[in-house]
């Protein structure tokens, strides 16, 4: 029986797992190498190759070396996805900014109803003063006619 090269514990129906098509040869649990029952199911597929993550090739976009001026020695779809990186990097930064600008701009749109409000209240003013005045217009007649 396998035993999975993380744990160490045996690889088996009940704690099921795969083994490295790489170099090293060994097998792993699912879980131990952070793959879903699905994942796994997959995998399992006669003709699916899986790698453990020591064997696997790897390009770690975010490892610190991409932009440490070696640029010449690298192919063009590093520089591609360096490139790649820093679009996303900006489309993020955009997107936080986006948040942003909704957030003022549902401020804004609350104070304009406040906006509103405040016109409606100046409307009424504007009544009740016009009319006070005509009240004003008229007891002054009154008082007139009757000096
Ligand atoms: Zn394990
Ligand atoms: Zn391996």
């Amino acid at each position: 029986m396998p035993s999975c090269f993380t744990c160490t514990q045996s690889v088996n129906q009940k704690s099921p797992g795969l083994q490295c098509n790489g170099r090293c040869n060994q097998f792993y649990h699912a879980k131990c190498v952070n793959l879903t029952k699905s994942d796994l199911g997959s995998l399992l597929l006669p003709g699916s190759l899986w790698m453990c993550p020591q064997c696997r090739p790897t390009i770690d976009p975010d490892s610190s070396n991409i932009f440490d001026g070696q640029q010449s020695s690298r192919s063009d779809t590093d520089a591609t996805t360096a490139m790649l990186i820093d679009i996303k990097k900006q489309l993020e930064a955009l997107a936080a900014n986006y948040t942003d600008i909704k957030q003022t701009i549902d401020n804004i749109s609350t104070k304009f109803d406040v906006l509103d409000q405040i016109q409606a209240e100046n409307i009424q003013l504007k009544t009740a003063v016009v009319d006070l005045s005509h009240r004003i217009d008229s007891l002054e007649q009154y008082y007139n006619n009757r000096n």
